[in-house]
């Protein structure tokens, strides 16, 4: 897949159904089972994938629209591939979009090989949703910067290579990313208990006066807001084409199951009370579909796509829920069984109504950009 752009309908179909089996594959596992993720992972990097959306001159491949259509075909097929989503979509982006020559050549081949994977460190304890209010210091020490500060649930920070965090430049007060190699002694890293089915560790980290080189800097210094946003952006389109796939998933399980379960008489998708729901989840499954391919090509066209990110995520994890609630529903006890896996995709649903950004900020946004509401936050 490496540098070679899937230009047609019949190139689009090939990594559609490439990506549909390497979920499949894993479907009958648990979204936190560590060694499923990372199978997983290396079957992604033998067939290309992490290089779909970043620029070709650095190994890349493929547009958003087709990050999304693989991210949402995995999930369908069974087994969604969240370690896509900050390496190639959030860091990916920000680094072709705000990355000097030099940064560009140095991580987005090993982001579209997948050799090199990124963490991103943006939330933090006292500031929360409100990113804007975040307290993490840099300060300019010679020809570098002293950063000082902590960031919680942070995902993945024991198996990255680089984590992107977000600081306050102390000098203008604006935001500023800087690049951290990781391992870092110098960090202190206390694991977050979070009780839901994802294959990476959260962390919170502790950053107490830890020096970083000037060429650590992406974008411009006190102006990254633009920069982070480029990165949230696709973040939620990913998530939303997550959250139609396992919705697919789901639903299509669920379908299969109601049409040969016989409790009184008749298989139980035969009552209006069973179908209704399922058909109900189909019809926001394909609305969501279709405004997730918009804010995609529109993200991948150059544009920031921030209101239509937004819409997308909240139509898609609505519908993935619905669909997942619904399919639960109707496989009666199975449904909390390992064998249906439907609790478990349930589960993770929920999580993707909360994070990375939660329903109510993006309807925040909405009301904001979308309708020209007054700010309220
Ligand atoms: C499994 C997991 C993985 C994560 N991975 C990462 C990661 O890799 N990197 C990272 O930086 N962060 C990560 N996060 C953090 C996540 O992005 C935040 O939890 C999320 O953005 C919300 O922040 P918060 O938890 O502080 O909630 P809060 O900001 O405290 O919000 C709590 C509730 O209040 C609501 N609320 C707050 N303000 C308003 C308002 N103005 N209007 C309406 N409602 C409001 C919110 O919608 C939410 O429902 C992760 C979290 C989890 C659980």
């Amino acid at each position: 897949m490496t540098g070679t752009a899937p230009t047609g309908a019949t190139e689009r179909a090939e990594l559609a159904r490439l990506a549909f089996a390497l979920g499949e594959k894993y479907a009958d596992r648990s979204l936190g089972d560590e060694q499923a993720a990372e199978a997983q992972w290396q079957d992604l990097r033998r067939a290309g994938l992490p290089a779909i959306s970043l620029p070709e001159e650095h190994g890349g491949a493929g547009d958003t629209a087709d990050l999304c259509l693989v991210v949402e075909r995995l999930a369908a097929g069974g087994y969604p591939a969240p370690k896509l989503t900050i390496s190639t979509a959030v860091a990916g982006s920000i680094i072709a979009r705000h990355g000097t020559a030099d940064q560009r050549r140095r991580w987005l081949p090993g982001i579209a090989s997948g050799e090199l994977r990124f963490c991103f460190a943006l939330t933090e304890p006292g500031a929360g949703s409100n990113s804007a209010n975040l307290a993490t210091r840099a300060e300019r020490v010679g020809d570098g910067w002293r950063v000082s500060g902590e960031k919680t649930y942070i995902s993945a920070v024991d198996s990255s290579d680089v984590m992107v965090l977000v600081a306050r430049d102390v000098e203008s007060g604006g935001l500023t990313l800087l690049a951290l190699d990781l391992p870092d002694s110098r960090l202190a890293l206390h694991r977050v208990d979070v009780h839901v089915p994802v294959a990476e560790n959260q962390w919170t980290v502790f950053l107490d006066g830890v020096d970083v080189p000037g060429n650590a800097v992406i974008g411009e210094t006190g102006r990254g807001m633009r920069a982070v946003f480029d990165g949230l952006n696709p973040e939620r389109l990913v998530v939303a084409a997550q959250a139609v796939g396992i919705g697919r998933w789901c639903l299509n399980r669920a379908t299969a199951y109601a049409g040969q379960r016989v409790v009184f008489d008749v298989p139980i998708g035969s009552h209006q009370a069973v179908a209704h729901p399922l058909a109900e989840a189909y019809v926001a499954l394909e609305a969501a579909w279709a405004l997730l391919g918009d804010a995609a090509r529109l993200y991948g066209e150059g544009g920031q796509a921030g209101l239509e990110s937004n819409v997308a995520k909240i139509a898609a994890c609505d519908a993935g829920l619905k669909a997942a609630d619904a399919a639960l529903q109707s496989f009666g006890g199975s449904g909390f069984t390992g064998e249906s896996m439907m609790f478990d995709r349930f589960a993770y649903l929920r999580l993707l109504r909360s994070v990375p950004v939660s329903r109510e900020m993006a309807l925040n946004h909405v009301a904001t950009a979308g309708l020209g509401l007054p700010r309220s936050y």
